[in-house]
């Protein structure tokens, strides 16, 4: 073996094993309030000057910060340590069909900044880009974060993501076929950006900073416009050979459906239960002559009804909002209930606009899922609203690129060559 296959060699090269270790040491800091090197010797298992020599490189690239002196054992007293979380700096984007949504966050998920544009989707792509380049670009300007390290920009997108072609494949919600969106805005901004789908990265955001912290097997259902579903297991997001499993919206509910489904299919979840079929259920009903409280919240106009109308309505007892709230909420927790059976995980997180309206949905669904799947599996299966609210993409988007540094991937993360550079050579 030559001394190159050695350092890239997964199997035990010198420089392998040492990064190995510093991931090891360094996720032991992230999760601990103050640590001695000591402390991280025996919790690591590394020997002290091993651990020493990771410390210092880690202070160099001030990932770790000392934090005073902890309780002496008879001699100096030692110097604790903490995950740098406070110097260092994310860009999150939840980019919406509705809203572009930003923020500038710490490594320990505190927002420094924020932002929300309207996305104006009929503008088209560039519009679009432009509009998503002018939000990064304000929390960039932010003042607290002058002369500090951005170590990225995390993207969340609604849609069929191709991680390997780093590309919209397809996104019905903004009518996109293989659009290149880290592409047109690395044209004008010199940071590593990463893209996943919306639901999977608010699953990695409850992994990183919310439920995670106790359960190691959870899926986040994202009921909003669509249906999706971001399915981790012993900590790691399922993707599937093309990046593409959780399309939970798409399984098929009702076999002789008259209701079609963006995806051409008949009778899928999302044609039944998301906040698009609620609504469209709604307006189908009132442009048939029913009553009910939901003309008085459209003000006689059933085009402007809304999944969060039905459930404000259903939630003041109105019997047609009522019938159709809690006719998909029942499929959403039949549909859960069948991920329960599946992955027996230990939570279910459920987050998206539907989700907001709270105790109406969160009820059914718990009941539904204990009367449709296996008791032994189900009954100590947590099933809760996702931690960050309607914050959960914006979030995960913080924790697409934090998952990154605390793997030390940060620096291969392809920072993208600014197009006219690029043209040049
Ligand atoms: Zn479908």
């Amino acid at each position: 073996m030559t001394k190159a296959d050695q350092t890239s060699d997964p199997n035990g090269g010198a420089k392998y094993i040492n990064r190995l270790n510093k991931v090891k040491v360094l996720k032991i800091i992230r999760t601990a309030e103050a640590l001695s090197r000591a402390d991280i010797s025996k919790i690591s298992s590394l020997s002290a000057p091993t651990v020493s020599r990771i410390i210092e490189d880690l202070l160099d690239e001030d990932l770790v910060q000392e934090i005073g002196e902890g309780e002496s054992q008879g001699g100096r007293p030692p110097t604790l340590l903490k995950f740098s979380d406070r110097k260092n700096f994310i860009i999150g984007l939840d980019l919406g069909t509705t809203n572009i949504y930003g923020v500038l966050s710490d490594f320990d998920a505190k927002i420094i900044a924020e932002i929300k544009t309207p996305t104006h989707v009929e503008e088209g792509f560039a519009g679009i880009m432009k509009r998503t380049s002018g939000v990064i670009a304000e929390l960039i300007a932010e003042p607290s974060v002058a002369n500090k390290r951005i170590y990225g920009i995390g993207m969340a997108v609604a849609g069929l993501i191709n991680r390997k072609r780093n590309i919209v494949e397809f996104s019905p919600d903004f009518h996109w076929h293989n659009v290149d969106v880290v592409g047109a805005l690395s044209k004008t901004l010199p940071y590593p950006i990463i893209i996943d789908n919306v639901t999977r990265v608010m699953a990695l955001g409850e992994m990183w900073y919310g439920l995670g912290k106790r359960f190691k097997n959870l899926i986040c259902v994202n009921v909003g416009y669509g249906i999706g579903a971001g399915i981790i297991i012993n900590g790691k997001p399922l993707y599937g050979p093309l990046g593409l499993a959780g399309e939970f919206g798409h399984i098929t509910l009702e076999k002789d459906s008259p209701v079609q489904c963006d995806c051409g299919n008949f009778g899928c979840l999302e044609a039944l239960a998301s906040g698009n079929a609620i609504a469209k259920a709604a307006r189908q009903r009132l442009l048939a002559g029913e009553r009910s409280l939901l003309l008085d919240a459209c003000e006689g106009d059933p085009t402007r009804v809304t999944s969060e109308t039905v459930a404000n309505a259903a939630k003041e007892g109105d019997p047609l909002a009522w019938e159709i709230f809690d006719r998909a909420v029942e499929y959403l927790g039949i549909g859960i209930a069948g991920l329960v059976n599946l992955f027996s995980p230990e939570a279910i997180v459920i987050g998206g606009g539907v989700a907001q309206s709270g105790d109406i949905l969160f009820e059914k669904v718990r009941k539904t899922v204990q009367a449709r799947s296996l008791n032994k599996i189900s009954s100590d299966v947590l099933i809760r609203p996702a931690t960050f609210g309607m914050k959960a993409a914006v979030m995960g988007a913080v924790s697409l690129v934090l998952n990154e540094v605390i793997n030390l991937n940060h620096n291969q993360i392809r920072v993208p060559v600014p197009v006219q550079a690029a043209e040049q050579q």
